[in-house]
């Protein structure tokens, strides 16, 4: 399935994703991960993308739509894809339909997670991310008590919690009113081509989930039976074929949600962990939840 999540900063995009990516088998192309991940490795895109990324603005859309059309290029992408926080203008969403029209792999699904502000702002400031290990907390599901008795697994000292430089009070608003004038336009475009689903993105992230599912319907369905017997038939390949069958970026994306998937068993007992590539984000099992991943 080739599915784009729309939804304002905090409304869940990332943890939804990964999500689907566990049930579906597809990968998670998330524009924001892959931005940070240029800013941390230094690349020129990196280097410019930076200051709108820090201001809460966008990044302008050729240096997205370019970072995009390579992502999508990479093989694994062929089976679907779930595209999360991009498009994000017209001008975006366009391109994009060119681009799938060229690659004959049309959208099946968009599905647009719906939450109001104030609950969209206090996800967003009670995040925290621990500096030493990536995973993401909320200090509204759980208390820093709770989170700083947790140790490490990297330094095997209390996590450190920090708190992503776009998710202070001032960006926040900016990015909310990005995404009112920029984003919100993309509802209307994906309906009059009879893609959007609207759902209710408030609740816990079980609730969200399902609704999710539900408003992807059948073909969903399909892909998550398909992604388990394709599960099930994988063991037969050696690790080493396995590896060799895979491209690198692929193997380096599988050994991190290996890692992210690792993580949330650990925390399955009191925490719920959710990973947005970046970084986890955790909320209380069965409590309404914070934005999901790290950012
Ligand atoms: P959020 O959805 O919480 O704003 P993201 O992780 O999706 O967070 O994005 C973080 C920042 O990266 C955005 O505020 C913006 O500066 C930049 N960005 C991400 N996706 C896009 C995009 N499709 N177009 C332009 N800028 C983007």
């Amino acid at each position: 399935m080739r599915i784009v999540l729309l939804g304002a900063p905090g409304s869940g995009k990332g943890t939804q994703s990964q999500r689907l990516v566990e049930r579906l088998g597809i990968p998670q192309v998330s524009s924001g991960d892959l931005l940070r991940a240029a800013v941390a490795r230094g690349t020129e895109l990196g280097r410019r993308a930076k200051e709108a990324m820090d201001g809460g603005r966008l990044v302008d859309d050729s240096l997205v739509l370019q970072m995009i059309r390579e992502r999508l290029g990479e093989g694994d992408t062929r089976r679907g894809f779930i595209l999360d926080g991009f498009p994000r203008t017209l001008a975006q969403a366009e391109a994009l339909e060119r681009l799938l029209r060229d690659l004959t792999q049309p959208l099946d699904a968009v599905v647009q997670l719906e939450v109001d502000a104030a609950e969209l702002v206090r996800r967003i400031s009670g995040r925290r991310c621990c500096a030493d290990c990536g995973r993401v907390f909320n200090l509204f599901t759980s208390p820093r008590t709770a989170i700083e008795s947790e140790l490490c697994p990297k330094t095997g000292a209390p996590h450190r919690l920090t708190q992503r430089p776009d998710d202070n009070e001032v960006t926040v608003a900016e990015r909310l009113r990005v995404y009112e004038e920029k984003t919100r336009p993309l509802i209307d475009f994906y309906r009059a081509r009879g893609l959007l689903r609207v759902i209710d993105a408030t609740g816990n992230v079980e609730e969200v989930s399902r609704r999710l599912s539900q408003a992807l319907g059948a073909p969903a369905l399909r892909a998550a039976r398909a992604a388990k017997s394709a599960t099930r038939r994988a063991p037969h390949r050696t690790g080493a074929r396995r590896k060799a069958a895979q491209p690198k970026s692929a193997r380096r994306r599988a050994k991190s949600a290996a890692g992210r998937a690792a993580r949330r068993g650990k925390a399955r007992a009191g925490l719920r962990v959710n990973t947005r590539g970046k970084s986890p984000r955790t909320t209380r099992a069965g409590q309404g939840r914070p934005k999901g991943k790290p950012r």
